[in-house]
């Protein structure tokens, strides 16, 4: 079996470090390399740097250098709001972006940038992690830090789209540190899962299940060229049966935004 060569940016990140991990146990098909910003910080969570290549993603030519011999591309970046007031009782949190680290420049410029350079390296797939909630420009996602975070998100999508690289979008429901495998992952389209609730489903799911799916989506061929909402059923819901067929779940997926 040909041996897949993937960069993974944002691996230092929560859901990227899991991918990152998880391509890395599987060592006959793929040859991983994170992409991370802060050395110190891939030490802190890895013990060395080997597999790494340290860059930001601001800098088209510390990717261009990443992504050569690659095949594939998995973006796991995004801009990190942070709260700067702690609520006091009865007040909402007020949140700001690091300066220069807007979701414009991070979830706009940083995606573009690193499409583009997987374009201009001939990149075959670039698997993309977004978040749900993007077709509603009200979502309150989008007043954090005046950030505008998930209308920024969902313009790279479409520029990924159009770049006629193949691609996976996968646009995640409220991210859970809880463990992965055990769940019954469901997939939607255009927010229906914000607008119209399944019965009682929360619209979460663990990182574990996204970064699973993401590398899944690495091989499987009915990913490609897919956009999708994805949430899990919680664990232990009766009906529930754990998702271990991930060309079916991709089948249930379609093109476009
Ligand atoms: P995360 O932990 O916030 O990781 C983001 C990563 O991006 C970090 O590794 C960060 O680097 C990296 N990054 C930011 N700016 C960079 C730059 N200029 N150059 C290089 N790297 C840069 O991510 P997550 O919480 O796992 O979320 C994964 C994705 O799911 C995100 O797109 C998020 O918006 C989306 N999502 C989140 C939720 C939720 O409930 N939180 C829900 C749905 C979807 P450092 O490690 O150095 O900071």
């Amino acid at each position: 079996m040909l041996i897949k060569k993937v960069l993974v940016t944002g691996a230092t990140g929560k859901t990227g470090s899991l991918v990152w991990q998880k391509l890395r146990l599987l060592k006959d098909e793929f040859e991983v390399c994170g992409f991370a910003r802060s050395r110190e910080k891939v030490e802190q969570l890895f013990g060395k740097t080997q597999g790494f290549v340290i860059g930001d993603i601001l800098d088209p030519m510390a990717l261009k250098s990443a992504l050569f011999g690659c095949q594939a591309l998995v973006i796991l970046t995004s801009a990190i709001p942070k709260m700067v007031a702690p609520p006091s009782s009865g007040a909402r949190p007020v949140f700001e972006f690091a300066p220069g680290e807007m979701p414009e420049m991070i979830d706009w410029i940083g995606q573009k940038n690193q499409i583009d350079a997987a374009k201009a390296q001939g990149i075959e797939h670039i698997v993309l992690v977004g978040s749900m909630g993007g077709t509603n420009e009200n979502h309150p996602l989008n007043s954090l830090g005046n950030g505008n975070i998930l209308l920024w998100k969902r313009k790279a999508e479409q520029y990924l789209i159009d770049s006629g690289i193949d691609y996976t979008i996968i646009r995640a429901g409220g991210l859970l540190d809880l463990r992965g495998g055990v769940r019954e992952l469901l997939v939607g389209k255009n927010d229906d899962f914000l607008t119209h609730p399944p019965n009682g489903i929360p619209t979460s799911i663990p990182r574990a299940d996204v970064a699973e799916v993401v590398v899944q989506s690495l091989k499987e061929s009915n990913a490609k060229n897919k956009a999708f909402d994805l949430i899990s059923k919680p664990e232990n819901t009766p009906d529930a049966r754990i998702t271990i067929d991930f060309s079916t779940l991709f089948a249930q997926t379609t093109p476009g935004l």
